[in-house]
């Protein structure tokens, strides 16, 4: 095979990552390209030697020139490779339960971890909701998606290819039915006896955030009777597995109306709605507000958005990080508890904790971490790419 594709010559000592089989190629490691690969095509990646290295993807409006599909050199990337690479897949999520219910959530495909770079996949029930991120999984998207078909058998195949990371590689915004039938507009699903509605079409992400499903669980047993602030809530996830489990009243607050809305109506298929206040603000102002009212909550869960998108932002995220958790944590009444996330890659767990003992010291308040928490296991972290490990949280009583 490798005689047949376009051959890419790393610089000289430019190898070692890949040598770790770490899966990107950085356009500045590259020495020279022979032919004229088009995007997305299969390469032979090569040492300054010519030695082999690996079968990738080749993206050349990309900053991460090469994404690898194999190190294997025996291996042929073709419609037989994506179907052991989904089948994969597939199966860890399998032996872990989580297709057991028919109307359940998890993430089934997660990009290079799954050794699929560039492409995710999320199971809502009977539909499936795809993203694209990569010029490489662009390429091989009818493949994809058929082999998706026939191991899974959804009852339809959307896809939600939006945001940053695709304009990156030079590629526009897709929604729409890829197979099967188009999913109504708003699903439910179930975790436990939580119930859930999930906007495929218009909602965000591809429609849930399904990395915080297990640690909903983990916060909300830290609810017992008390009072429960759910600072960026989106559908309120965190406040709905807390009043489940016997809290007795949960403040939401998101900046996005429509994200209230869906909160509206999943707190009332929950039965929980009017326990609930729903707050439209920035946070920021909000937790401010709250301050300077005096009020005080038993348990309060801050979860905003990604803070830092690149390694420059790490200073000015911090210090968000910082603000928040400072406003949190005088919100918290004495001896309640602060479940407090963040899912920035480029802030990594220490960092983090560093972060949050910054504010507790501001704050004038004592806090112990009861509890680490990260992503799921539906959303695993391939041991050579700790880039995919991004999502970490802290619970801590505070007094
Ligand atoms: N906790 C949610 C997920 C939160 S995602 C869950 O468990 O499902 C982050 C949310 O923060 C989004 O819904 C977004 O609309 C909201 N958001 C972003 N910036 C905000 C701000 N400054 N103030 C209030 N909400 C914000």
């Amino acid at each position: 095979m490798a005689e047949t594709l376009p051959k890419v010559w790393l610089k000289p000592g430019r190898e070692k990552s890949l040598r770790r089989r770490h899966p990107w190629v950085f356009s500045g490691a590259i020495e020279r390209v022979d032919g004229d690969p088009k995007p997305g095509a299969t390469i032979d990646l090569v040492t300054a030697s010519g030695e082999f290295l690996a079968y990738a993807a080749y993206s050349p409006s990309s900053q991460i020139r090469a994404r690898v599909w194999t190190f294997d050199a025996r291996e042929r990337v073709d419609a037989a490779f994506f179907r052991r690479r989904l089948a994969r897949a597939v199966e860890s999520r399998r032996r872990l339960g989580l297709l057991d219910e028919p109307s359940a959530a998890c993430r089934l495909g997660f990009a290079e971890s799954d050794g699929l770079p560039g492409f995710i996949v999320d199971r809502y029930g009977d539909y499936l909701v795809c993203q694209v991120l990569a010029i490489g999984a662009e390429t091989w998207r009818a493949t994809l998606i058929e082999q998706l078909g026939e191991l899974c058998a959804p009852r339809g195949i959307y896809e939600r290819s939006e945001g940053g990371v695709r304009h990156k590689e030079g590629l526009p915004s897709r929604r729409g039915v890829l197979a099967g039938e188009e999913p109504p507009a708003e699903i439910e699903v179930r975790a436990g006896d939580v119930r859930s509605l999930v906007e495929i079409l218009g909602g965000q992400k591809t429609g849930a955030y399904l990395d915080q499903q297990l640690n909903r669980r983990r916060v909300a047993a830290h609810a017992h009777d008390g009072e429960v602030l759910d600072a960026f809530s989106y559908s309120g996830g965190f406040a709905i597995a807390c009043l489940k489990r016997g809290a007795r009243s949960a403040t939401l607050i998101d900046s996005s109306r429509e994200a209230l809305a869906l909160a509206e109506r999943e707190t009332s298929l929950n039965g929980v709605r009017e326990q609930c206040r729903f707050v439209a603000a920035d946070v920021f102002d909000e937790l401010r507000a709250l301050r300077e009212g005096g009020a005080q909550f038993d348990l309060v869960v801050l979860d905003p958005p990604k803070f830092v998108h690149s390694a420059d932002q790490i200073p000015a995220g911090s210090r968000g990080y910082k603000d928040i958790n400072l406003l949190g944590l005088t919100l918290v009444r004495p001896g309640g508890v602060l479940a407090t996330f963040s899912c920035s890659g480029h802030v990594d767990a220490s960092l983090f904790q560093k972060i949050v003992a910054g504010a507790a010291v501001d704050a004038r308040r004592d806090a112990q971490i009861l509890e680490r928490l990260s992503q799921p296991a539906d959303h695993p972290v391939a041991i050579e790419f700790p880039e995919a490990d991004y999502l970490k949280g802290l619970i801590l009583r505070v007094h």
